[in-house]
């Protein structure tokens, strides 16, 4: 089906990693999860709260001043226009999990707007990537709420998430295809992870979190009469006389990985792509969930009325004023972070074209700067060829003791291939454990397999000497007698690699 145009638009929550929540001081979460041992169990639910946070009559809000500066820092991060008053809203909506009745948030003056990002895309009729740029509408602050749990029949609540702070940056709908709106949704991970480091982003863990609008509109063909293409249902349709039309929107909510937001939003296009011409009259707006397991879209609420959440502004904080923080330096310190990592790469004589690679990816880097300062600096160049060739990604959950018997790899002779093994099954899902048990058990292989030589060596002189003096098609003959003496059981190629060492 072709002359169809696709528009999306993306509303994006990233939890902030500050250390206490938005309006009290209670411990937030996130921070605590984040820095938490992988292995540690999780907080005990409603553990983490206060009045302020549990919505008890009485308790006042105090806004958290970090969170504001990070989300101003994000803001100049994206190019947006920073206002110089901003203000907290109220609004209202009822939820078990919402304990005030209402959230704080912001209306009609967010801390950010009108910013950008540009995304390279590949084009669809060359190998050349195309440059577009994705507009952002605002980005604003406001304070998540608990979680519910559901449990044999009944649901408990948890207050520990409530009021975490949440960023939301709301893009215009610039985004075309679902392949660009993953492509944007990993580059808006990668600097609020890595750039302005306001967020672990995880979308696994929720940090980062991802609503979508899709709607599809038809494309008359170009005629003689107008040039270029004409839109039904835009400004341009209209000249035509045609009727505004395009599908409806389908929202998508809630979606925990790229992968499952780019495929959700293309069974979206195809079935709104599949309904025209029978497309409703009225512009409507429908929920939908993505269910993974067969990779279909649902419907979850059909037509929905625009809620009315009576917001006002909250009376209990006075609004923010941009001056009272230093925009020269939070965009310089923008920039600063990456200059300072490169800087300490160039330092460490590490080859530039392993150098943005690391500094990319926070993850990365963090792995590099530990596994460098167990292994010593010399290492350097090595565990960043290393790290770049197997561009680990999501790798900061290794403990002091892994990055330490990791480091050892680096050092010992069978380093590269022990160390990149080490990380791939690692990344294939093992523990780090049984990641090193099985490297080990090959190490263990190879000692046999390097004795089981030796003898072969030493039970056939007369072999061993016409070899020396150039007769190499007894290599074969070694080759089978080492198996043999194993029983059957060694690694051909493993033989093969160790002899011609001995040899
Ligand atoms: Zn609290």
């Amino acid at each position: 089906m072709k002359n169809f145009k696709t528009t999306i638009g993306l509303e994006i929550h990233v939890q902030l990693a500050t250390k206490s929540k938005m309006f009290c001081r209670c411990d937030n979460q996130s921070f605590a999860e984040a820095t938490d041992d992988k292995q540690s169990v999780a907080i005990k639910p409603n553990t983490l709260v206060c009045p302020v946070c549990l919505g008890l009559p009485g308790a006042l809000p105090v806004a958290n001043k970090t969170a504001i500066e990070w989300t101003i820092k994000t803001g100049l991060a994206l190019n947006c226009e920073i206002p110089a008053t901003a203000k907290f809203d109220r609004k209202h909506y009822f939820y078990p999990d919402l304990p005030k009745g209402y959230q704080i948030s912001q209306y009609d003056e967010p801390f950010a707007s009108r910013g950008w990002l540009k995304l390279k895309v590949k084009s669809e009729k060359s190998t050349v990537e195309d440059e577009v740029t994705i507009r952002l509408n605002r980005i604003h602050l406001e304070e998540d709420a608990g979680k519910l749990i559901h449990k044999n029949g009944t649901s408990l609540v948890d207050l520990n998430r409530a009021g975490t702070p949440l960023m939301e940056i709301v893009t215009e709908p610039d985004i075309t295809s679902p392949a660009m709106a993953g492509d944007f949704l990993r580059k808006l991970q990668k600097i609020v992870r890595d750039v302005v480091e306001v967020s672990e982003a995880s979308m696994e863990k929720g940090h980062l979190r991802c609503d979508a609008n899709i709607s599809v509109r038809k494309l008359q063909v170009p005629s003689t009469q107008y040039r270029g293409e004409t839109e039904i249902g835009s400004e341009l349709g209209t000249r035509n006389s045609e009727p505004i039309k395009m599908s409806q929107i389908i929202e998508i909510k809630n979606l925990n990985s790229f992968r499952f937001i780019e495929k959700a939003l293309t069974k979206a296009e195809e079935k709104l792509k599949s309904e025209y011409p029978a497309w409703p009259a009225k512009l409507t707006k429908e929920t939908w969930g993505y269910n993974s397991n067969n990779d279909s879209i649902y419907l979850q609420r059909a037509k929905e009325e625009a809620a009315d959440y009576r917001y006002f502004p909250e009376p209990d904080l006075p609004p923010v004023k941009s001056a009272e923080f230093d925009l020269d330096k939070l965009k310089e310190l923008t920039k600063e972070n990456m200059e300072v990592k490169v800087a300490k790469l160039q330092e460490m004589e590490v080859p530039n074209q392993y150098i943005a690679a690391i500094v990319s990816n926070r993850g990365d880097f963090e792995l590099f700067d530990k596994l460098v300062s167990e292994a010593g600096i010399e290492y350097a160049p090595e565990v960043a060829r290393l790290l770049v060739q197997k561009s680990f990604g999501k790798t900061t959950d290794f403990s002091d003791r892994e990055i330490s018997e990791l480091a050892k790899l680096v050092v010992t002779d069978t380093s590269k291939k022990n160390l990149l093994s080490a990380i791939k099954f690692i990344l294939s899902g093992k523990s780090f454990d049984d990641a090193m048990s099985e490297i080990n058990q090959n190490q263990t292989g190879e000692d046999e397999i390097l004795k089981i030589v030796e003898k072969v060596l030493i039970d056939n002189p007369a072999e061993f000497a016409r070899y020396k003096v150039g007769e190499k098609k007894l290599f074969g003959f070694f080759v089978g007698a080492a198996i043999r003496e194993s029983k059957g059981s060694a690694d051909p190629q493993l033989v093969n690699r160790i002899l011609k060492e001995k040899l």
